[in-house]
């Protein structure tokens, strides 16, 4: 089964939810980048994080960047509106063990420091904001961050499971907000049954789909979108020829003059990029043409 993302409305509930499946962007994202178990668990878990966040989206992109002073630095996590996801960890090979038997993303991360959302909509301007970390664990900063800087009172669980030779079991979460409908009695059961129900991925990894942990919340639900998301960069060759122009005229002589061709590698996704002596030319070349559009 792909990896999918749902936006649902509970039938008795002026509530709203989004749920996400995501076990194969999660391996991807190790493949790709090597990450050790607790970069896995953590990078799984902020990706889930965003996937959530986009099921809305109609434009543009959404970013997730946590920075908590942890060993794994700084973690980013993108989401566009057509479902591709990418993210990387700064320091993808730190190895923390488990605690409990669980891997101790908290302290992997850091909690001395923020979690920054930025949407950008395609648009002129980009919305950006930040609150502090309360535990570094994502799904309760996420929450938090939902609930003071955009004022939508929030509910979030996230996890990924991780084997002992580091591939992926399972990864997803949910998301629930708060309408402004709701009354106390609703925020009282809501709370009450979050409190009750087990951490998604015992859920997931007994069989059940993320709509019926739903189900288990709420009771009866109504799937109103269902999308496939995937771990996508999008990365290509035009957009690293456009960075290296951005540059500027001064670095592209400087690697002119090293007399060899360049290599550049994607953060994200490790694609790497040759650009020849030739090309890197022609790139300096087409510096001076829109230079000279502009005078
Ligand atoms: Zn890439």
């Amino acid at each position: 089964m792909a990896d999918y993302l749902i936006r649902v409305l509970p039938k008795n509930f002026n509530f709203r939810a989004f749920g996400v499946y995501l076990p194969q962007c999660v391996e991807e994202a190790r493949r790709r980048q090597g990450l050790s178990p607790v970069a896995t668990a953590a990078l799984g878990r902020a990706l889930a994080g965003v996937a959530l966040l986009s099921a809305d989206l109609k434009f543009g992109k959404i970013l997730i960047q946590i920075n908590g002073g942890g060993p794994l630095g700084e973690i980013l996590a993108e989401a566009d509106y057509q479902g591709n996801l990418r993210g990387l960890v700064k320091n993808p090979q730190v190895h923390l063990p488990p605690e409990n038997k669980k891997l101790p993303v908290g302290k992997a991360v850091g909690k001395d420091g923020f979690i920054n959302i930025v949407r950008d909509y395609g648009l002129k301007e980009i919305y950006q904001s930040s609150s502090a970390l309360l535990s570094g664990e994502i799904a309760e900063d996420l929450a938090y961050y939902l609930t003071t800087s955009e004022q939508i009172p929030s509910a979030c669980a996230l996890g990924v499971l991780v084997n002992t030779d580091g591939s992926v079991i399972t990864a997803g979460g949910f998301l629930i907000q708060k309408l402004p409908e709701a009354n106390e009695a609703e925020i009282f059961y809501l709370e009450k049954r979050l409190s009750e129900i087990k951490p998604v991925t015992e859920y997931l990894s007994q069989g059940l789909k993320i709509e019926e942990i739903l189900q288990e919340i709420f009771g009866e639900i109504e799937i109103l979108e269902k999308r496939e998301i995937r771990y996508k960069c999008t990365c290509s060759l035009e957009r690293v020829e456009e960075a290296l122009i951005a540059l500027g005229k001064g670095e592209l002589v400087e690697m002119i003059k090293e007399g060899e061709p360049i290599e550049v590698t994607c953060e994200f996704c490790k694609e790497r990029y040759k650009i020849s002596l030739e090309r890197l030319k022609e790139l300096l070349e087409e510096i001076e043409r829109r230079k000279a559009c502009l005078d």
